[in-house]
């Protein structure tokens, strides 16, 4: 079967997705009622839970599972993070905020209030799509910064902006279909699209964000080539920053070639210098442009409330397929955001997170210059949570990582951040979860052990 195409305005061309026409989309859509769930709980109720256990005796064999199980590895930051939960560990490994600005009193005011308000409503099944009042802000807020033109009706709440990613994996992507990246690029976003079969086709980048005739290029040479995934603010793992020219190119090529893009923009509201700059949405003339947000970085993660956002149509593709994944979102959790947002100002809140985050990153820039031998190349973010280092090319970043878990300090090697693998000579430091002195005390171990390479 062909994908299909769905008419968007004169010139519009849908994003390519997979095919799952929608008359099938809607038979997914009616066995998610309330019957269907039913009967997803007797399946997996108490006779299976006994059978699982009787395999776990002698006589266990390695049960079938889907091919997709073989693309599928350990995240590596989740198991150096393991390591990292010791409390004698200095970790500049995960991407964690600062737990001491999660605004908990003001939460539980928050809670209190939606709970003797609202509780009925709160504790009750709500719809896929999310809490309109939520949606509605999310859509007024990214119009104010990031010049787009978005309704409430354009944005779909997911489980973080992780759960957006896996979601746009299900709708775009068959097997063999090739992503195209920055090289590097985010982990977990690998691990997403991975799940789906896809390969990747890493896009050099520069200062100014992803090199866009070196895209084009493997644009065309790619036939397949389906969905292009970038983060132009803050990047995670690097740190950079994407030029203006850079987001109105992307979405000229993403328009030429029709090819489909996910904008993943979860630091952009924490830029410690320099003017915010506009989405590659609000250069995007059909339609082909989906941005994902979260509240992970400037509220809390633990609510794991995200968003995507885009034309209504392929908004509504991601409906269809978050039905059969979780039917919704947690729906106190995104009362509780909501009324937060009516009663505080969040700007006020983001910017102290942005204060105590530029002043962690000067420390660490300025150590990291100090400590680490002159061969050593790093970045200086202008916002998020990321610096990211490189070593020359003949020293390993996973031996450097065993020797600084012996002295009780972590990152993550860059290696993993590059999904057809080398550049071992990296690491990713994240800047936003300890305090100074122990920022100071880590670096310095770190240095020590770089010293010893020269
Ligand atoms: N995208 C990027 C680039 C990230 O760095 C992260 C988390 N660190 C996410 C998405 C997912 O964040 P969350 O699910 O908490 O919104």
């Amino acid at each position: 079967m062909k994908p299909k195409t769905v008419q968007m305005g004169e010139n519009s061309m849908e994003p390519k997705t997979v095919q799952m026409g929608e008359n099938s989309m809607e038979l997914n859509t009616a066995l998610t009622g309330e019957n269907s769930m039913e009967f997803n709980t007797a399946l997996t109720g108490g006779n299976s839970m006994e059978h699982n256990a009787l395999q776990m005796g002698e006589n266990f064999m390695e049960l079938k599972t889907a091919r997709r199980m073989s693309y599928i590895k350990a995240s590596e930051i989740r198991e150096i993070l393991k390591v990292t939960e010791k409390p004698e560990v200095i970790s500049f490994a995960g991407g964690l905020p600062a737990p001491e600005l999660f605004p908990i009193e003001e939460i539980k005011r928050a809670n209190q209030i939606v709970l003797e308000e609202d509780g009925r409503k709160a504790l009750q099944y709500s719809t896929t799509e999310g809490y309109p009042p939520l949606r509605q802000w999310i859509a007024e807020r990214m119009n104010k910064r990031l010049g787009t033109t978005f309704d409430s009706d354009n944005i779909l709440i997911t489980h973080g902006s992780q759960q957006a990613l896996d979601l746009s994996g299900k709708v775009f992507l068959d097997e063999g279909d090739t992503v195209l990246c920055e090289s590097p690029t985010y982990l977990a976003a690998i691990s997403a699209f991975r799940a789906y079969g896809c390969r990747f086709a890493e896009i050099p980048t520069n200062a100014n964000g992803m090199i866009m005739p070196e895209l084009e290029k493997q644009i065309q040479e790619h036939q397949n080539a389906k969905l292009i995934y970038i983060i132009p603010d803050f990047q995670n793992p690097t740190g950079r920053t994407w030029n203006l020219e850079s987001r109105r190119r992307l979405a000229e090529i993403s328009a030429k070639y029709n090819i489909a893009v996910i904008e993943d923009n979860p630091y952009g509201e924490l830029r410690f210098e320099g003017e915010i700059l506009p989405s590659t949405k609000s250069f995007d003339k059909l339609g082909n442009i989906l941005c994902t947000g979260t509240f992970s970085k400037v509220f809390c993660p633990g609510y794991r409330i995200g968003w995507i956002a885009g034309e209504k149509k392929i908004i509504r593709k991601h409906v269809l397929v978050k039905q059969g994944v979780d039917l919704q979102c947690n729906t106190i959790a995104q009362m509780e955001i909501s009324k937060y947002l009516q009663l505080y100002d969040i700007d006020k809140h983001i910017e102290k997170i942005r204060e105590t985050y530029k002043h962690r990153r000067d420390i660490a820039v300025d150590m990291m210059s100090r400590v680490f031998p002159e061969e050593v190349n790093f970045t200086r973010p202008e916002g998020g949570l990321f610096t990211w280092v490189e070593l020359p090319s003949d020293i390993n970043a996973r031996d450097v990582l065993e020797k600084c878990l012996e002295k009780n300090v972590a990152f993550v090697p860059g290696g993993s951040f590059f999904p057809n693998g080398g550049r071992e000579n990296t690491f990713r430091i994240n800047f936003s979860n300890m305090p100074e002195d122990r920022i100071v005390e880590g670096l310095t171990r770190i240095g020590g052990i770089l010293c010893d390479y020269f």
